[in-house]
């Protein structure tokens, strides 16, 4: 049995609502691959461990969320589902 992300796995579609206007925002893919390997926020102990994020200890895939209408970028975190 093994944990996979429905959103990266395409089973399901990332469902979020922008923070700021309310109106639905679309997956823009893993959010590692939005900061990127030298994010400046991770610090350089964890660079093998860990991503800085509590993804792995919830299971949980960090998505980045992007909302069109007003150009916001936030970080949704999918639930993994066991298989
Ligand atoms: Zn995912
Ligand atoms: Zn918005």
């Amino acid at each position: 049995m093994h944990r996979i992300c429905p959103v990266c796995n395409g089973l399901s579609k990332l469902s979020a609502r922008c923070p700021v206007c309310g109106l639905a925002a679309e997956d823009h893919g893993r959010y590692n691959d939005l900061i990127g390997p030298y994010s400046p926020y991770r610090p350089i102990d964890e660079l093998s461990a860990s991503n800085g994020l509590p993804d792995l200890a919830l299971h949980a895939c960090a998505h980045t969320a992007f909302c069109r209408n007003c150009a916001h970028a936030f970080p949704v975190y999918i639930q993994e589902e066991a298989h």
